[in-house]
C-alpha cells in the first residue's frame, strides 16, 4: 500500500510536469527545417576578396595547417583553399590578413552535401568584395 502511494505521487508529480510546460513556447528549434538566426560575427565557411596578394599570412598563422595556396611566377593568387575537415574556425586567417581579404560568413551546414573527408576542401574563388568589409 506505501508503495502505491509513493508511486501515485511520482506519477502525478510528473504529469503535472509534462502538463506545466504542454502550452509553453518549445525552446529548441526545428533544425534543419527552421535555420537559426546568426550573429553578424558569427565564424562560418570563409570568403575570400581580390584584395589578397598570396601573401601566406593566413596560412602561416593557421594553427591547423587546413590553408593552401598556389601561386604563379609572379607571386600571383592561383589557387586558394581551406580545408573544412581540418579547420576549427578560429578566426587567425580573418584577424591576421593585413588586406582584411578573407572574411567569415554565417554559412555552416559545411558536411551536409560531403560524401568523403576530401570533399571538405573548398577552393574559395576570388570575389570583388566579401561579406564583412
Ligand atoms: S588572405 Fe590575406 S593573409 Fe592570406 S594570403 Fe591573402 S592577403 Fe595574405
Ligand atoms: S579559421 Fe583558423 S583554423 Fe580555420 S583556416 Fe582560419 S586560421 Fe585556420
Amino acid at each position: 500500500m506505501v508503495k502505491f502511494v509513493a508511486s501515485s505521487k511520482n506519477l502525478l508529480k510528473g504529469l503535472s510536469s509534462v502538463f506545466k510546460h504542454l502550452f509553453r513556447n518549445a525552446v529548441t528549434e526545428e533544425y534543419p527545417e527552421v535555420k537559426p538566426e546568426l550573429n553578424e560575427n558569427f565564424r562560418g565557411k570563409h570568403t575570400l576578396n581580390n584584395n589578397c596578394t598570396a601573401c601566406g599570412l593566413c596560412k602561416k598563422v593557421c594553427p591547423a595547417n587546413a590553408i593552401s595556396i598556389k601561386k604563379d611566377g609572379n607571386n600571383k593568387l592561383v589557387s586558394y583553399k581551406i580545408d573544412y575537415g581540418k579547420c576549427i574556425f578560429c578566426g587567425n586567417c580573418v584577424y591576421y590578413c593585413p588586406n582584411k581579404s578573407i572574411q567569415h560568413t554565417t554559412e555552416f551546414e559545411l558536411a551536409i552535401t560531403a560524401e568523403q573527408k576530401d570533399d571538405l576542401i573548398s577552393e574559395l574563388k576570388q570575389e570583388e568584395k566579401n561579406g564583412r568589409n
